[in-house]
């Protein structure tokens, strides 16, 4: 092994061991928690490691460049794909060709767009509701008082709801929107809970996280 993909496998063991020492702390098990490696920006040279050391599981957040990088990736080992970021409904037909799991289904549109693409694929991807769990401008996911219809709306459109997601608001405790959305997903019966960065992801396994979403902390910065 080269010193990159000792560094690699050293990071992922890493988060690996924090993910199980919060899970313990909360009476949960390890395996209750799928670690996504965020891998957005970066190449397949810095990808290649952390599959090698036996990372499963892998997010980005543009069809785009997803498309570019992983078809090469996956025919030399396959790893289940997440989308992870906003989604524009003329991209669902290549999203659910590419990925395992979607995490940003938020509108009606994307529903139906995502619905009639699972149709025609005859291929599942996992559904995320996105909410918009700090009632943010000009951020993704869909109003917390909205989020009753537009998940019937998903349902009744025959989607595979796996769970909700959500990201946060920078710079502030992150706890009590962990919280929040985790009440939302039991009120709702949903037993996915994608939550949890770099920074707060033991927070989030804390507090019933099912999926972390893990970047930085992997692969160091995006510069
Ligand atoms: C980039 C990104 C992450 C990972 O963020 P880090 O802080 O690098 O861990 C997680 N979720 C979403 C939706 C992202 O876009």
């Amino acid at each position: 092994m080269s010193d990159i993909d000792t560094a690699a496998a050293a990071r992922l063991a890493d988060i690996n061991a924090r993910i199980a020492h919060a899970a313990g702390l909360a009476g949960r098990k390890a395996g209750e928690v799928e670690l996504i490696a965020i891998s957005k920006t970066h190449d397949a040279a810095a990808i290649a490691p952390l599959i090698a050391a036996g990372q499963a599981s892998f997010g980005e957040n543009r069809v785009q460049e997803a498309e570019g990088k992983w078809p090469a990736l996956l025919a030399e080992k396959p790893v289940k794909l997440h989308l992870v970021g906003q989604l524009q409904s003329n991209k669902a037909r290549e999203a659910v060709a590419l990925f395992d799991a979607i995490h940003s289904v938020d509108r009606p549109s994307l529903i139906d767009a995502l619905a009639k693409a699972i149709d025609a694929a005859g291929k599942r991807p996992d559904c995320f509701i996105q909410v918009n769990i700090g009632e943010e401008d000009q951020k993704g996911g869909c109003a917390i008082a909205d989020l009753p219809a537009i998940l019937k709306r998903a349902q009744d459109a025959g989607l595979p709801v796996a769970g909700l997601m959500a990201v946060p608001p920078l710079d502030v405790e992150a706890a009590p929107y962990f919280a929040l959305l985790a009440k939302l997903a039991k009120r709702h019966g949903l037993a996915g809970l994608s939550m949890g960065m770099s920074t707060d992801f033991e927070t989030a396994v804390m507090l019933g996280a099912t999926h972390v979403r893990v970047g930085t902390a992997l692969f160091g910065s995006r510069g």
